[in-house]
Formats: C-alpha cells, sequence, structure tokens
C-alpha cells in the first residue's frame, strides 16, 4: 500500500520506512514537490495538518505529515513551534542552541521534552498522534550524531545526549519514533 510522507527530510524518510515496512513510503520529491509546504501553524497540530491537508487537497492520496518542537519547562515552552527557526531565519542548529543555553543560564529546572505531532489522512479521514520524550537540557554542546537539538539535549534514563547515541536506539525512544510507532498502530 503506498503512502505519501509530506517531507524531503532523508533522514526521516529511512526512520519512517523502518518502521512501516508493508507500506510503500512516497516523498514530496517523488510527487516533483521540492520545496518545503510553508508552516504557517501557530501549534505543532496545525501545522502537520497544514502539510497533509496540503498534499491531500492536490493530489488525493492518503498521505500524513509531522512537526516536532523541543518544549522546555522553563522558558514557557518555548521554543515549542518555532523550533526550526529560534535564533534567526537562516535555521542554524548552533545559533538555535547557543540561543537556548543563553536563556537557560542561572535557571535551576532545566527539564524539557520533544514533541512531534502526526497528522494523517486515509480515505478522507483525519486523525492525529503525538509522540513525546522527556528529558533535561545539559550545559553544554555534547556529542557529534544527529542534528538540530540533539547535543544538547539528555533523554531521561540515559546520561548520554541523542547526539551520542547510535540512531537505533534514538529511534526506538524519540518523540519522532514514538509518534510513528502510533502511526503504524492506526494503519494496521
Ligand atoms: P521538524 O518539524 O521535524 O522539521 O522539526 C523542527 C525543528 O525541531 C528542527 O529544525 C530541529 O531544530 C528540531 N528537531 C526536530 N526533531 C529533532 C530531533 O530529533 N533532534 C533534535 N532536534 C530536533
Amino acid at each position: 500500500m503506498k503512502l505519501t510522507f509530506a517531507t524531503n527530510n532523508p533522514n526521516k524518510l529511512k526512520e519512517v520506512q523502518s518502521k512501516l515496512s508493508n507500506f510503500e513510503i512516497v516523498s514530496l520529491k517523488e510527487l516533483g514537490i521540492t520545496e518545503d509546504i510553508p508552516e504557517t501553524g501557530v501549534t505543532l497540530d496545525e501545522n502537520a495538518l497544514i502539510k497533509a491537508r496540503y498534499l491531500y487537497e492536490i493530489y488525493k492520496v492518503d498521505c500524513f505529515a509531522d512537526d516536532t518542537g523541543l518544549e522546555i519547562q522553563s522558558l514557557n515552552n518555548e521554543p515549542g513551534v518555532y523550533s526550526a527557526r529560534y535564533a534567526g531565519e537562516e535555521k542554524s542548529s548552533d545559533k538555535n542552541m547557543d540561543l537556548v543555553l543563553s536563556k537557560l543560564a542561572g535557571k535551576e529546572n532545566r527539564k524539557a521534552r520533544f514533541r512531534t505531532v502526526i497528522a494523517l489522512i486515509q480515505d478522507g479521514k483525519e486523525t492525529l498522534m503525538e509522540g513525546i520524550v522527556e528529558g533535561t537540557i545539559i550545559e553544554t554542546k555534547t556529542g557529534k550524531d544527529g542534528f538540530g537539538y540533539d547535543p544538547i539535549f539528555m533523554p531521561n534514563g540515559f546520561d548520554i545526549t541523542f547526539a551520542q547515541m547510535d540512531m537505533e536506539t534514538k529511534n526506538r525512544i524519540s518523540h519522532r519514533g514514538l509518534a510513528i510507532d502510533k502511526l503504524a498502530g492506526c494503519l494496521r
């Protein structure tokens, strides 16, 4: 069965394909869409729905889209839906992490979580599901793997950051991995 994923991110595609092996996952590129679909919502739910509806309305295909945010407790859940461009439009992970670290300087509560929302449209029916991983923002960037805020996020129950973790372990416990598990359950 074919399912279109509203992404051009090859890492996400690989991750999704490994957990949804019964499905043929089609990317935006394969539909001839090379630019990102604009994310104009103010919540993760809205952005995931905007992207999935965009595809469904044009192509009438079963599809899903995801949106992720890092929510830091003592920063009123910032950067949240603005995680990609927290420090500016250039979407620099280094600058984003520097901004988080400077805003957290001197704060005792460094609890944070990653939250992914997936919007699925199948036979015209919309379903939302989420995956959450709780953790802590550590004081200095540590580790070389992964992307985004991985070097400063240490998931609960581990003494390493996401950027020090092998991909298989991260995919098993991560926000996106958990949301994809729910998607797989929903599709069965
Ligand atoms: P997106 O909605 O998946 O594109 O995620 C928005 C932003 O959240 C990304 O640009 C990253 O900065 C951050 N982000 C999403 N997923 C992860 C992750 O697994 N690790 C670290 N940062 C992430």
